[in-house]
């Protein structure tokens, strides 16, 4: 599951959510883009009146070159387009990991054939150290039975907790659709196009008590997205703030085109996403790469769904960003450093930076 944020915060904390909002659109007017079509939906966006703080103008953001042009139909994107939004250090990680994957598929299905059969140095103690490290069962080397029953309904119980997980979404959520959020559905549809995507995927609406984010997962060929509502409802209502939520729906979805969110991918690098820092230095590059998609797609910087996730879903719109990114230098040091090390997203200040710049590779490390 990619999300937007790795740490799942409530709405008292910090929030998940992976978009990027333009800070020009500081305005509690609703917006040209934000203007609901016309639907039964009860829910219709109303001119947040009676806020007493108006928000203040802000700068114009960073637009990357060649985003979305605000009005018009956009052209779906070239896989040449895509694969420059990618961070530069994404695609090596992943090759990395897959071969260190392959390694120990490898070594795990060689030394547990041995350990079944009982052959040669991995009977007795190595025998039962496979069996405890590589196949987590305590046992004796000949517990044969247990090696094949944990070999054969491995990918069997894989296979049906992507399906229950799905289940669940299914059961207590909302799918967007034309009658239900329309304009949103109308995204959708929009950037499946532009992102070559055969398949428009699912999206769907649940709330998870107050927690801030967004994600995009699998069953076994297909994918979905799970945008939690409780940001979803204050951008939607409280700010009509239709392009934050494109920017979450739009990184979402290039998880997805980016193949992220898929069995495949995950099967290739599974066992390799135990090793620490290489799974969260890839993971991080993920963001960064989806993050830029959405960019280009929305035609916004992306910075204030970030500062959603800092200052909770109601203040974001109040917060300063020139000020916010001249003091982002001051979060360093050696544990800062650790932190953004072992974090699965990029740490606010580090992300922020790369989505004020043009170019598709965020710091990773430093
Ligand atoms: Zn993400």
């Amino acid at each position: 599951m990619d999300n937007f944020m790795d740490n799942q915060n409530n709405e008292n904390n910090e929030s998940n959510s992976n978009s990027a909002f333009q800070p020009a659109s500081f305005s509690t007017q609703p917006q040209e883009a934000a203007q609901p079509a016309p639907a039964p939906s009860p829910f219709q966006p109303q001119p947040s009146a009676g806020n007493a703080f108006q928000p203040q103008p802000q700068a114009q953001a960073f637009v990357p070159k060649g985003a979305a042009r605000p009005s018009g139909k956009n052209p779906p994107f070239t896989p040449q387009e895509i694969a420059s939004f990618k961070h530069k250090a994404e695609g090596p990680i992943y090759a990395t990991m897959v071969i260190i994957n392959i390694l120990i598929v490898v070594v795990a299905v060689v030394c547990s054939i041995l350990a079944f059969f009982d052959i040669g140095p991995l009977t007795g103690q190595s025998g039962e150290f496979i069996n405890k490290y590589v196949l987590g069962i305590e046992a004796e080397a000949s517990a044969n039975a247990e090696i094949l029953v944990i070999l054969i309904f491995l990918p069997i119980v894989l296979i049906a907790a992507v399906y229950f997980y799905y289940a669940q979404y299914r059961a207590n959520a909302i799918r967007i659709t034309e009658k239900n959020f329309p304009e949103i559905y109308e995204v959708v549809q929009e950037y499946a196009y532009r992102l070559g995507m055969k398949k428009v995927p699912n999206v769907y609406l649940a709330q998870e008590n107050g927690v801030l984010n967004a994600f995009s997962t699998f069953i076994l060929r297909r994918q979905y997205v799970v945008l939690l509502a409780d940001l979803f409802e204050v951008a939607y209502l409280e700010h009509h703030d239709l392009e934050s939520i494109k920017f979450i729906i739009g990184h979402e979805m290039s998880h997805i085109r980016l193949r992220h969110a898929t069995f495949s991918y995950q099967i290739s690098i599974m066992f390799a996403n135990y090793i620490p820092i290489l799974s969260t230095a890839l993971s991080r590059a993920r963001e960064y790469s989806c993050d830029r998609v959405a960019q280009h797609l929305v035609g916004v910087s992306g910075v204030e769904p970030m500062l959603a996730l800092i200052v909770g879903k109601h203040l974001y719109k109040k917060v300063d960003v020139e000020d916010y990114v001249k003091h982002c230098h001051e979060v360093r040091g050696f544990f800062v450093f650790i932190y953004n090390l072992m974090a699965s997203h990029p740490i606010m200040p580090k992300r922020i930076q790369a989505l004020l710049k043009d170019h598709g590779s965020g710091r990773l490390f430093f």
